[in-house]
């Protein structure tokens, strides 16, 4: 019998309706239009599901917002479209490949980078596609880091993961593999310690994934973490800024503490890119270096992650955060300390 720990139940009962109070149905059916919602009944019970302030329910619930008219946003500002080299599968830079797999994921995080894509080459990759794909990667054998992403990849059957990651494992220049997968935040029944030994035979693979806010660190995601680790797969976290959601810094400092308990190292947080319909998840560039700050000198080093901005025009990623080289004098360069004092650094070697 299937019941609400079942991974199947939970895509199968998931909610795909929207009808908020003193909306017009026309105009609700416009912004589902654009980008249709999907939510497991697991993230739903973890926010307060009549409030569009909680921060869970603006992850994943429509907002009208999403039709904002804005000259600043486009549908793929990180040119994702012009970096694939063929369908599904995309390269920014020479060591690195990523490869689309699935098309859907369990919840639509309404302030997804690729809510505009699912045509043109930002498609997955499957059959005929996925032979091409793979052969692109073995006749480059430059490409050492293969990241499985979508879509969630975690939404396929075990028995097509498993093909893929075997497919990818049997190139010989592929040396790390990464599985981009927000399954251990919305669907984490999917994780088993079954799967996860599956997954950790074709290792090294790391798992990236998105907690974006201290309530989603819950038992089950902890169970869904701890097999992925007790497994011997490195869980990373790859959180974003996010309006309304988690633009605090203690609420980042929360997280990013809560991740550590979980054995997730913070990897990175990612300003919100300039897509089209999540204007209103944008947060200042400052607020993001303020939130960087605050977190330097309060928190362990391995519990910081790299605030990170993935420039338009598909001009990759870039680490951005406070100053800690103020300048120079005399010969010695002034420095920076967490609480504000500035301090001289000799660069003078010392000889006999
Ligand atoms: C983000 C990204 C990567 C991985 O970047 P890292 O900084 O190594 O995590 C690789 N390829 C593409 C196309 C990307 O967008």
């Amino acid at each position: 019998m299937k019941t609400k720990n079942d991974w199947r139940w939970q895509l199968a009962n998931s909610v795909r309706t929207w009808d908020p109070p003193g909306v017009d149905r026309d105009l609700a059916d416009r912004v589902l239009d654009r980008f249709p919602m999907s939510v497991t009944p697991y993230y739903l019970s973890l926010m307060r599901a009549d409030d569009p302030g909680d921060p869970i329910h603006r992850m994943a619930f429509p907002h009208l917002d999403e039709l904002a008219p804005s000259d600043s946003t486009v549908d793929d500002p990180i040119r994702e479209e012009d970096h694939a080299v063929m369908p599904g599968l995309v390269r920014r830079y020479p060591d690195r490949a990523l490869l689309l797999v699935s098309g859907d994921c369990p919840v639509h995080c309404r302030h997804c980078t690729r809510r505009n894509m699912g045509k043109g080459k930002i498609v997955p990759a499957r059959g005929e596609g996925l032979v091409h794909a793979l052969a692109y990667i073995e006749d480059n054998p430059e490409i050492r880091d293969v990241i499985i992403s979508g879509g969630d990849p975690l939404v396929l059957e075990d028995r097509d993961l498993i093909d893929v990651l075997a497919r990818v494992r049997s190139i010989p220049s592929v040396e790390i593999i990464r599985i981009g997968t927000r399954v251990p935040v919305t669907l984490p029944m999917r994780i088993t310690e079954s799967l996860a030994l599956d997954i950790a035979r074709f290792g090294p693979v790391y798992v990236n994934t998105q907690f974006n806010h201290p309530a989603e660190i819950t038992d089950e995601a902890l169970a869904a973490v701890g097999c992925l680790v007790d497994a011997g797969v490195p869980v990373n976290n790859q959180a974003v800024l996010l309006a309304g959601v988690n633009d605090s810094p203690e609420i980042i400092e929360d997280l990013c503490r809560a991740l550590m308990r979980a054995r997730v190292r913070p990897y990175y947080i990612f300003m919100c890119d300039l897509v089209r319909g999540i204007g209103h998840f944008r947060v200042s560039l400052d607020l993001g270096i303020e939130i960087m700050a605050h977190l330097r000198g309060r928190i362990g080093g391995l519990g910081i992650p790299q605030l990170v901005i993935d420039l338009p025009g598909g001009l990759g990623k870039i680490p951005v955060g406070p100053q800690y080289v103020i300048g120079h004098k005399d010969g010695k360069t002034i420095l920076r300390a967490p609480d504000g004092t500035t301090v001289e650094y000799c660069e003078e070697k010392i000889k006999s």
